[in-house]
């Protein structure tokens, strides 16, 4: 009788343990092993800033029931991976052990992207990140009430750090290089919103504001940019990059831009037979045919699931259904469904639909930090954006899926809301524009 296969999994967050599922369910005799050197257990990464706050411990993040492992007959590893060789199909950990597998997925996710100044990192508790679990605990033991701290970079990640950060009391320099926040969601009018939301919270919020380094001065760090900021802390958060610096020179083809794992359609490595990507490490093709890391969680989930099916020779075509994705810019919600092109560059942009045959029906209500931007094409709606009230996105995709035009998705949008007895019930304004893309 053939000897059961050995599928090793490096990364044990969303991607990681969606695939060993998945795996279990197509093979009961398979042996098959986890290794993450964060933490021994998934836990929402999403859930961050919670934990900052002390509103959920690690535990109560931990989205699996801690017997999983037992019952799913998963062998756990506690270490780092710090190379790879597809030859001999075997991985090398920080401990000097080696493990060999059969087929091999790489569901590494990221880490933050550094910042470009020199020294920075030599600056004994200067320079933060809020990434990874070890980012939260550093931050966490150096982040004291009354201290000045810059968090650099309008994205996601940068916005739950400042909030987080206004919250226990620093005062806090919200640093943005673009001239709004947020563009690759976010048009200009809908930046503004949230900005001017973050301002009122009492947070610095620049936007137009790169900073290009530092100086000590008199004992102080001095941010070096289109304005000089005295600080006692950083936070970079000018975004994500696949954590795959182990990989180099193992012959698992990079991407030389992005540093994701180059992936054929079935997520399999284009250059390694046997070794699988899965989650924001991978490089995938996304609806408009270009190559990047999807860097979401769950795309993450999706892709670990796939990598799964291929790994026990399914075949499989990953792509990404409709896009959607949820968030919060201190308490304004954020819902996004389907297409939503990125803004583009200039005050005139708002509201801009991407080209010619497109629209953009807009409105903001009025003394609200409240938002709707839909987008349709030759009148059928292509996705949708909401600042300020909860919205569900199941809906929305639904819609976007059956084609629905945009005076049919207006007059229903009630049934998408949620929490109507909150607030006021969602209703077109008189103000509420639609633009013809040109
Ligand atoms: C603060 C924050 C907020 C976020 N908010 C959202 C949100 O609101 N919505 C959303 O969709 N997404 C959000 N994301 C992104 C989302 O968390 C990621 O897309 C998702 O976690 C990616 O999952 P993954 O399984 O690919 O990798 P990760 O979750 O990054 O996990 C990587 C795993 O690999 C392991 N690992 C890495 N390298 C090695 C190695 N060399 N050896 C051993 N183990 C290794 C790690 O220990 C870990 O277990 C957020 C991310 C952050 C940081």
């Amino acid at each position: 009788m053939a000897e059961a296969p050995h599928h090793v999994i490096i990364g044990n967050s969303i991607a990681g343990i969606e695939a060993a599922i998945t795996l279990r369910r197509r093979d009961r005799a398979a042996k098959i092993t986890l290794i993450s050197w964060e933490h021994a257990h998934p836990f929402a990464r999403v859930s961050l800033m919670y934990m900052f706050c002390g509103q959920l411990s690690l535990k109560d993040t931990q989205f699996y029931p801690e017997d999983l492992y037992d019952r799913m007959r998963f062998a756990r590893v506690l270490d780092r991976v710090t190379g790879v060789d597809p030859v001999a199909r075997s991985v090398t950990l920080l401990s000097g052990a080696a493990i060999r597998y059969d087929t091999l997925l790489l569901a590494v996710g990221s880490t933050a992207r550094r910042l470009p100044w020199p020294g920075a990192y030599d600056e004994p508790h200067f320079l933060h990140h809020f990434v990874t679990l070890p980012d939260l605990r550093a931050l966490d033991a150096a982040a004291k009430k009354g201290m000045s701290v810059a968090v650099i970079g309008g994205g996601l990640i940068g916005v739950e750090a400042a909030e987080v950060l206004h919250l226990r009391g620093l005062k806090t320099h919200f640093l943005i290089r673009e001239p709004s926040y947020f563009p690759v969601a976010l048009d200009v009018a809908e930046s503004e919103v949230v900005a001017r939301h973050i301002r009122s919270h009492g947070v610095d919020c620049r936007t137009d504001n790169p900073v290009d380094g530092f100086l000590r001065r008199g004992g102080r760090i001095v941010l070096r940019g289109s304005d000089e900021i005295e600080v006692d802390l950083v936070v970079g958060a000018i975004g994500v990059v696949p954590a795959t610096g182990f990989l180099a020179g193992s012959g698992i083809a990079l991407n030389a831009e992005t540093g994701g794992v180059e992936t054929g359609d079935n997520l399999e490595s284009t250059s390694a037979p046997g070794v699988f990507a899965a989650g924001d490490c991978a490089q995938v093709t996304w609806p408009d045919g270009s190559r990047r890391p999807e860097q979401i969680w769950y795309t993450s989930r999706d892709q670990g699931r796939a990598a799964a099916a291929a790994m026990v020779g399914d075949d499989v075509k990953y792509r990404r259904g409709t896009w959607y994705n949820s968030a919060k810019f201190f308490n304004v919600e954020y819902t996004t469904a389907g297409y939503i092109p990125p803004a583009l560059p200039g005050p005139a942009s708002a509201g801009q639909p991407p080209g010619e045959g497109w629209q953009t029906w807009y409105q903001q209500v009025p003394g609200r930090a409240e938002t709707q931007r839909i987008v349709s094409r030759g009148g059928i709606v292509k996705g949708f954006n909401a600042l300020g009230r909860r919205w569900d996105h199941q809906v929305w995709m639904r819609w976007v899926q059956e084609r629905r035009p945009l005076q049919w998705v207006l007059e229903h949008m009630k049934e998408a809301g949620f929490d109507e007895e909150f607030t006021e019930p969602f209703r077109v304004l008189p103000t509420a524009t639609l633009t013809e893309g040109a």
